[in-house]
């Protein structure tokens, strides 16, 4: 599939739908509390972006059975809400998704139940600023894996894992459009970026071993030393100039 270039119009309706999501993960962000079930955190995202008009594309998708996917410590993506009580310590990576006239917005955020400790912190926030790191090299006559390598170059010198198997994607009226966007190391520059590109940039990584496998719910995706994970996306538009995150609301990251 070709990598296709938005419309200023298109692009119009793609910066709605990301500010649409970013306060829908404001939202949950704010109402998240130990106690929580995680099948609670889906019901009120799945309202939240229906009380705004939105689908959540992540309903049905390929079969999942819920709006947001919640992945708790060692689940890096795709945790299946469900009984699971929130609590104190808990890592918890909120991924969403929605479609506002037609346009996919796709985001994802990590989340700390009270203080954690400094090693989880740490581990947040690395996620969190790799892909600021990444970001920066995403710009129109750089190439794609300019973006993979400087996410690559941030996370490696704190010994964390990068996982490999799951990568970010380009995203417009499909929710996953090429190109695939690797988070680790690429020996290749890959495709030149032009401005009218979206994509959707999402390092996850591991405190440990990079490797992940499946559960057998055929979803949820855990590290193989069940040590914890975290993620961050954002829908980013490549301009003439410094690239837009789409995805956010009220300047919140
Ligand atoms: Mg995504």
């Amino acid at each position: 599939m070709a990598v296709t270039i938005k419309t200023a119009s298109e692009i119009a309706l793609m910066r709605e739908a990301g500010r649409l999501l970013g306060e829908v993960h404001n939202e949950l962000a704010k109402a998240l509390h130990a106690g929580m079930t995680t099948k609670e955190v889906d019901r009120l995202g799945e309202r939240l972006i229906r009380k705004r008009g939105c689908i959540p594309s992540f309903l049905g998708y390929g079969g999942f059975p819920a709006s947001i996917c919640v992945s708790v410590n060692d689940e890096v993506i795709h945790g299946i809400p469900g009984p699971r009580v929130l609590k104190e310590g808990d890592i918890v990576s909120l991924d969403a998704g929605l479609i506002w006239k037609g346009f996919q917005s796709d985001a994802a955020r990590t989340h700390i139940i009270g203080e954690g400790t400094p090693k989880t912190r740490q581990l947040v926030q690395v996620t969190r600023d790799s892909f600021f790191a990444g970001i920066k090299m995403a710009r129109a006559g750089n190439h794609l894996h300019d973006i993979s390598n400087a996410i690559a170059d941030f996370v490696e010198p704190f010994g964390f894992g990068i996982v490999e198997d799951y990568v970010g994607h380009g995203i417009g009226r499909e929710m996953h459009e090429a190109p695939e966007i690797p988070n680790f190391r690429q020996k290749s520059r890959g495709i030149r970026l032009r401005p009218g590109m979206t994509l959707a940039i999402e390092p996850m990584i591991n405190m440990g071993t990079w490797e992940v496998r499946v559960l057998s719910d055929e979803w949820t995706v855990v590290t193989r030393d069940g040590r914890p994970a975290a993620h961050y996306e954002n829908t980013i538009l490549i301009t003439e100039g410094e690239p837009e995150i789409l995805s956010i609301a009220d300047g919140v990251r």
